[in-house]
């Protein structure tokens, strides 16, 4: 059963009980700089554990906005290197030893991220130098994701591979979770590694894009945006062999379209739950789906 809590405050899930596992969308937005809806970043909280999945522009400023600790996110899965989903880093990072974090943050991702987290410690050794003695301050552990040890005692987190057009290192992933399950699409035009991910899932975060016939038609370029995403069209095919209990559509790209008219379009064809992140959104995952935060 999926309960809606229209609520104004920020930060109140009940993610304490150890059989819930909690989604907060830190950012929910694009490339393109929307103050409502800042970049990529789903913090997932789960016994007492933190993790993220992307780092958009803005996360640092969320996970202080929800007053959240620094030092307890010390996972990150980055689902692929365009820079939407990068570009926080650096702040989370800086950010974070200011606040005295001493552990090292772990990054896993594709396999330009080591070279990527190598050359960021080197732009900012300047910084360091002057704030940091002796090597007194967390690192960026950046490692591939055939480098990482899956091991773990509470949680399962799966990459795989999705289809991001002419990007050949992106990935989505799913998390396992005391029976329940969560899956991330990433940025992504329909994939049967996706479908196959997110069979029966709990939840689906998953992006979408959509234009009004007009734009679509008279833009050129954008047709080419297009075979790298979602349609709402592969989406509905995606849903409907799927099955998730609930669809999060997220990173929507939207050109001269409104969630509504997306969300009327997909329930012409597919019956299941389906709503759009909002930044700062709240949903508790356990016997039951109860969202917080929803906005308007
Ligand atoms: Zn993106
Ligand atoms: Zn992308």
């Amino acid at each position: 059963m999926i309960k809606y809590f229209l609520i104004a405050l920020l930060f109140f899930s009940n993610a304490h009980a150890s059989d819930i596992i909690n989604i907060t969308f830190l950012g929910t937005g694009t490339p393109r700089p929307d103050i409502n809806k800042l970049g990529p970043s789903v913090l997932i909280k789960y016994a007492n554990e933190e993790l993220l999945l992307d780092v958009g522009r803005g996360s640092a400023l969320r996970i202080n906005q929800i007053g959240n600790d620094f030092s307890k996110i010390s996972n990150i899965f980055i689902s692929h290197m365009h820079y939407d989903h990068i570009i926080g880093i650096a702040d989370l990072w800086l950010t974070s030893n200011l606040w005295q974090r001493k552990k090292d943050i772990n990054i896993f991702g594709p396999n330009s991220i080591k070279s990527f987290c190598d050359n960021l410690m080197k732009s900012y050794s300047e910084d360091i130098k002057y704030r940091y003695k002796e090597n007194n301050y967390s690192k960026l552990n950046c490692l591939k994701f055939s480098e990482r040890n899956h091991k773990s005692n509470n949680i399962e987190i799966i990459e795989f591979t999705n289809n991001h057009g002419h990007i050949d290192n992106s990935y989505g992933f799913k998390i396992n979770y005391k029976n329940k399950s969560i899956v991330y699409s990433g940025d992504t035009t329909y994939s049967e590694n996706v479908i196959k991910n997110s069979m029966n899932a709990d939840i689906l975060i998953h992006e979408v894009i959509a234009a009004s016939p007009k734009i679509y038609e008279s833009n050129h370029k954008l047709k080419k945006v297009f075979s790298t995403h979602t349609s709402i069209e592969q989406l509905v095919k995606i849903l409907s062999l799927c099955k998730p209990k609930l669809t999060i559509l997220n990173h929507a790209l939207l050109f001269g379209i409104s969630e509504e008219r997306v969300l009327s379009e997909i329930r012409k064809n597919y019956s299941g739950d389906v709503i759009f992140s909002r930044d700062l959104m709240s949903v508790d995952l356990g016997e039951e789906i109860n969202i917080f935060n929803i906005g308007k």
